[in-house]
């Protein structure tokens, strides 16, 4: 190729970059997104999970409606109390002191505990499982395949045994696993201190039918009621726990666990020095435990 061709096509290479320059830098003008500084500096501060356990779509999303005004500073879980504070710093708000929400599962039954089981062979997934009659007696129960697990983006809940348990030390609150769970077995409870009291079961029927489907299913014979009316009380067969009334270090709690015939009222999380110095001199009460050996891809429903 000759000195004069290589000029030349670097000239047209030359023009053609500059045109471009120009054509990029209008189309940049033209198509500009004005984005608000102050979400910028809202997302900045969130962290990023995307979870949707504030209830829009990701952390973008929020921090939009934060900046419009529509939505609290105290939604997201896993920023928790810091994120609220430096979001309401931002917006020049109060922020109210809030909770951590925490994962509960309401159910203990392990497979073996689970009674009237029949072969299932199709797809390993809960969501398919409860499309299914007849794969265990109990109706309301943990199907334990693992939808919740798969579903924590925190590693915090895992299945073990056909049940799923949460690890209280990386939860965060945000809800996912209880939005996929087919069963709605699991909430968010307010914890007030590092151990929670909660009711482990979820099946509303009559001691009768739950007896003939579980072997640890709550009874419904309201012995906690009688204890402690004002914190629990009993909604059909089931109790429910009043937890603007909960007192951690309340000694009614400890009553409540001992009379409980199947020990279905039970804590969750970690005791605190003071519980445990609060019933010293007792048995301590069962706790559901979280075994990270987990069991979902060999889980088996052979009856
Ligand atoms: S167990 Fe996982 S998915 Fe469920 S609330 Fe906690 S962090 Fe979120
Ligand atoms: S708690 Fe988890 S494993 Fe149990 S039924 Fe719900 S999604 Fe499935």
């Amino acid at each position: 190729m000759s000195a004069v061709a290589v000029i030349l096509a670097a000239g047209v290479l030359a023009l053609l970059a500059v045109a471009m320059g120009h054509v990029l830098g209008w189309a940049n003008r033209r198509f500009h997104v004005a984005v608000d500084p102050k979400v910028e500096a809202l997302l900045a501060v969130l962290p990023g999970a995307n979870c949707g356990g504030c209830g829009f779509v990701g952390c973008a999303e929020y921090a939009e409606a934060v900046a419009r005004g529509e939505a609290e500073v105290s939604l997201c879980a896993p920023g928790g109390a810091a994120a609220a504070m430096e979001l309401a710093d931002i917006m020049g708000v109060e922020v109210a002191e809030s909770l951590p929400y925490r994962a509960v599962v309401h159910c203990s039954a392990h497979t073996d505990q689970r009674l009237q089981r029949a072969a299932y062979r199709g797809a390993p997934t809960c969501a398919a499982v409860n499309l299914v009659a007849g794969v265990q007696g109990c109706t309301y129960g943990c199907l334990g395949f693992g939808d919740c697990e798969r579903a924590c983006n925190y590693d915090a809940i895992r299945v073990t045994d056909g049940l799923s348990n949460v690890n209280y030390d990386r939860c965060v609150g945000c809800g996912a696993c209880a939005r996929v769970c087919p069963r709605n077995i699991i909430t968010l409870a307010p914890f007030k201190s590092d151990r929670m009291l909660v009711v482990a079961c979820s099946n509303h029927d009559t001691a009768a039918d739950v007896r003939a489907v579980c072997m640890v299913g709550c009874l419904g014979c309201r012995a906690c009621t009688r204890i402690a009316p004002e914190l629990i009380s009993v909604d059909g067969a089931l109790p429910e726990i009043n937890y603007d009334v909960y007192d951690p270090s309340d000694q009614a709690l400890v009553k409540v666990l001992e009379k409980c015939p199947r020990k279905r009222l039970t804590f969750v999380g970690k005791p605190t020095e003071k519980d445990l110095a609060a019933v010293a001199d007792k048995e301590l009460p069962e706790e559901i435990q979280a075994d990270f050996k987990t069991t979902v891809d060999d889980t088996e429903w052979w009856g």
